[in-house]
């Protein structure tokens, strides 16, 4: 039986999406967050994108150093050889690839515009397959943009020629949304039938069923023999109306009426760290969950009418599926309410030293007092928000690092 693993992609279609972005530091800490949760592999960013640079190489050496173990560190790129070869020569450290091309006649002859024909696509990307693995790619994952719209035939001809030249997994993209839980089941199932390679379902939520989506593919692939790797991203923060949510896919594959009695995940996922990746990502896009987000909205365990409330207290159950403290909920927060001291771009010393002493954060000296402090300043140029009490610690704890992912001098 095949197993169902998580590949969240809030690091790439998240920040890429409209008016929304993250610091290289928020980009980090969700990356140790997501690790923290269990979350297989983490679709970090765009090793060809200059700005992104030390930052990829930030992470990676946190995974060396063990911090970001065992979750994988994977970058996006399209599937060119140039941009292949531009990865190696920025990242060279980088282990896990997605190459992406599209593969539907829409986007082949509506981007492409005549210029490349269906063999074309499946060509370029055999040889960026070949290519990184090469330049020393330990997994690839081909991705069939606009999958959705794409013939099912053409689709098993790019798999199985992305297979025959070593891919590791083959992503199938509903690009626009524009599957529903029976057409993607259809189709992931013939695809795990016919190509015979782990698959991965990347779903958008344009009519709503991103995330039912993602279950009835992972269904589709697992039926098929495969397994299955799913694309979230935190809060469903994607492309237009967004990704499948990583807490809701999480809550349907292992919640959802009969389900995970077949289909399991692969590894074990701790949901007790929801509601902190949730608020982190919310405050970090500066986008509120939704009331009614499930799991982590302010809504999701609220009772005010009478029957209902009568009956949650007589027996959760009645109505309520979960516990609020399966997903880290329950516990108190402080909330300054008088004084605050609050480190940002122009702090001093003295409130600095005093605001890390609260969190029992102490320094041997003065300059290395000053050089977190100018770190903590740079960090709030680039956020321009107060820095949350992870991020306070993270440069304290690791200010080589946080050097490296704050400066963003333009290469070249
Ligand atoms: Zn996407």
């Amino acid at each position: 039986m095949g197993k169902i693993y998580l590949i969240d992609v809030t690091n790439r279609d998240g920040v890429q999406t409209a008016k929304l972005g993250l610091s290289k530091l928020e980009k980090t800490l969700i990356n140790i967050y997501l690790n923290e949760m269990g979350v297989f592999q983490s679709e970090l960013g765009f090793p060809t994108t200059r700005h992104e640079t030390l930052y990829l190489q930030a992470n990676l050496e946190l995974a060396e150093m063990g911090v970001l173990q065992p979750i994988r560190l994977q970058g996006w790129i399209r599937a060119i050889v140039s941009d292949v070869e531009a990865t190696f020569k920025l990242v060279p450290g980088i282990k896990h690839l997605n190459l992406s091309i599209s593969t539907s006649d829409q986007m082949i002859q509506g981007k492409f515009q005549g210029k490349k024909t269906r063999d074309d696509i499946i060509n370029g990307m055999t040889q960026a397959a070949d290519a990184a693995r090469a330049l020393g790619a330990e997994t690839i994952g081909v991705n069939a943009e606009d999958a959705s719209r794409t013939g099912l035939e053409f689709l098993i001809k790019f798999g199985l020629a992305a297979k025959e030249h070593g891919a590791d997994r083959f992503r199938y993209c509903d690009t626009l949304g524009y599957d529903n839980p029976f057409t993607i089941y259809e189709t992931t199932k013939a695809l795990a039938e016919n190509v015979g390679m782990p698959i991965e379902i990347h779903c958008h939520g344009d009519l709503g069923m991103a995330e039912a989506n993602s279950i009835a593919g992972a269904k589709g692939i697992i039926d098929g023999g495969q397994d299955v790797y799913i694309n979230t991203t935190i809060n469903g923060i994607g492309e237009r109306a967004g990704n499948a949510d990583l807490v809701a896919v999480i809550l349907a594959a292992t919640k959802s009426k009969g389900f995970a009695e077949k289909y399991q995940l692969g590894a074990s996922i701790n949901l007790s760290k929801a509601s902190k990746i949730a608020e982190f990502a919310s405050y970090a896009f500066g986008v509120p969950i939704p009331i009614n987000q499930p799991g982590v909205g302010a809504n999701a365990f609220a009772h005010a009418s009478g029957i209902h409330a009568d009956g949650v207290l007589k027996d959760p159950e009645n109505y309520e599926l979960y516990d609020f403290k399966e997903l880290g909920r329950g516990k108190p927060k402080f909330v300054e309410t008088g004084r605050e001291i609050i480190a940002g771009q122009y702090s001093g010393i003295s409130g600095f030293r005093h605001l890390m002493g609260k969190m029992e954060v102490s320094f041997s000296s003065r300059e290395e007092a000053n050089e977190i402090l100018e770190l903590v300043r740079y960090a709030n140029v680039e956020s321009q928000k107060p820095l949350v009490e992870d991020e306070l610690l993270f440069i304290a704890k690791y200010p080589k690092i946080a050097k490296k992912l704050l400066t963003l001098a333009p290469l070249e």
